[in-house]
């Protein structure tokens, strides 16, 4: 086992890690930026380096700055959090180049999943079902209205390399097809320095459903069930559920050997994420993430394990400490993601905290990096908190949350609360009964100025 591990990542998702790696006997180390001298990841870990100036791309997206720090401190790994450098396949390179340890899959396994034409194919291959669309990449628009008509509309266009809602155009009929495919492509080329698109069904009311997969790089590999994060704004999540209220144990079972099985053909190792859309009992496979998602405490809730532990064993060459057998779903668990912005526009908001009071009880974990009098900078993800609460069903879940929320207080700046406040006064909260579509079109009747 390590003996110290470097976390590349600051925020709530660091002090995940530093935990993990504290009750495992293992030192931390965190690196920042100078933005972030005074964060809870630096108190926090046992030692830290700062790695540039506040501006991402010259800290925690600097490579010879994080390798460096390895270097420095002796970290013998890194955990990559998500976000950042987490699905960078270039990094996982160096990193096994200078004869480190990256917690998390191969840059092989990475490089693969990063593209989504190659993930689907690859997807594809090994049995797991996709949503209908083009054989690869679609290089002309003659050809993207070609496939439109052939399909039918409405189609959306993605970005083979897009990722974070970015980079997807829908188009709802021919007369869109030219626009969406310009914007498909021109957003690649700006985020991702790639202008490849493909084209897939435009499916009207799914849930996002999405598989934990976890493997140990050897040939096993296990599934923890699904987690429903159909409730998003702009393609993002926003609130999280485990088990999915729509999903049946048979179809649990079935879809999670179909994912475990595929990753295990591939020898993956680690934590992954096996993203579907799910519409009339069919499941159709849209995305892989090859890292630990920011969702992953409502699967950790129900199935009472703890996946960075395990990520970090996988990493090490230790087996992994369940088998399938073992992993036997108690209650349901629910994840509210709570921002610095403020409401209607969700516009950041950062700023100094006065007052932070994170709720306790039965069932309640708040992962989050704020305190008293923590100023927060204006430069990362406007996450601020993690509240996840879990019960012995879904009413005692959403009843648990709505109890916490009142508990919780987070005064200076604008947040995301009041939105969670609200969503508990819906029935179809209640019910269970909503898709992907849902939240956006409940944001355009109820939130308005
Ligand atoms: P990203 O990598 O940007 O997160 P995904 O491919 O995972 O993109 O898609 C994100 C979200 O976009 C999905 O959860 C879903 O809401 C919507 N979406 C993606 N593909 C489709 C599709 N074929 N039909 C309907 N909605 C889709």
């Amino acid at each position: 086992m390590f003996d110290k591990i470097l976390i590349a990542n600051r925020g709530e998702i660091a002090l995940r890690v530093i935990r993990a790696a504290r009750e495992m006997g293992i030192q931390s180390v965190a690196v920042h930026s100078t933005a972030d001298s005074d964060a809870m990841h630096v108190r926090m870990a046992d030692e830290s380096v700062c790695i540039g100036p506040p501006s991402g791309t010259d800290s925690y997206l600097s490579i010879p700055a994080i390798i460096a720090a390895c270097e420095v401190t002796g970290a013998q790994a890194i955990h990559p959090g998500y976000g950042f450098l987490s699905e960078n396949a270039n990094f996982v390179q160096i990193v096994e180049d200078h004869d480190l340890s990256f917690i998390g899959p191969t840059a092989e396994h990475i490089r693969v999943m990063g593209d989504k034409i190659t993930a689907k194919d690859t997807m594809k291959k090994l049995g797991v079902p996709c949503v209908p669309g083009s054989d690869g990449g679609v290089p002309t628009l003659a050809e993207a209205k070609k496939l439109g008509e052939e399909m039918g509309y409405p189609v959306i266009v993605k970005a083979t390399a897009g990722g974070g809602g970015r980079g997807m155009k829908v188009a709802d009929t021919a007369a869109d097809m030219e626009h969406a495919f310009m914007t498909a492509r021109s957003e690649g080329k700006a985020a991702f320095g790639n202008d490849e698109v493909y084209i897939e069904k435009y499916l009207t009311t799914p849930r996002h459903i999405e598989i934990q997969v976890f493997g140990d790089g050897k040939g096993q590999a296990v599934h923890l069930g699904e987690r429903d994060c159909s409730l998003q704004r702009r393609h993002q999540k926003v609130f999280e559920e485990a088990p999915g209220p729509s999903i049946t144990a048979e179809e649990r079972a079935r879809i999670g050997k179909t994912c475990a099985d595929a990753v295990a053909r591939i020898n993956y190792a680690g934590a992954g994420t096996i993203e579907f859309l799910y519409e009339n009992g069919e499941f159709y496979f849209i995305e892989m993430n090859t890292r630990l998602q920011v969702e992953h405490p409502v699967t950790e809730a129900i199935f009472g394990v703890d996946l960075v532990r395990e990520q970090i064993r996988v990493a090490a060459g230790l087996p992994m400490s369940f088998t399938q057998d073992e992993l036997q779903i108690n209650g349901h668990a629910i994840e509210v993601r709570i921002n610095a912005e403020k409401l209607p526009e969700f516009s950041p908001r950062p700023g100094t905290i006065s007052q932070f009071h994170a709720p306790g009880g039965l069932g309640v974990r708040m992962d989050s990096a704020l305190y008293d009098g923590y100023k927060i900078p204006p430069y990362y993800d406007s996450l601020i908190a993690k509240l996840i609460v879990h019960g012995r069903d879904r009413p005692s879940a959403l009843a648990r949350l709505n109890r916490a929320l009142g508990e919780l207080i987070v005064d200076g700046v604008d947040t995301t609360v009041p939105l969670f406040h609200e969503l508990l006064q819906e029935p179809d909260i209640h019910t269970g009964a909503y898709n992907i579509h849902w939240l956006e079109h409940w944001l355009e009747t109820n939130l308005q100025d």
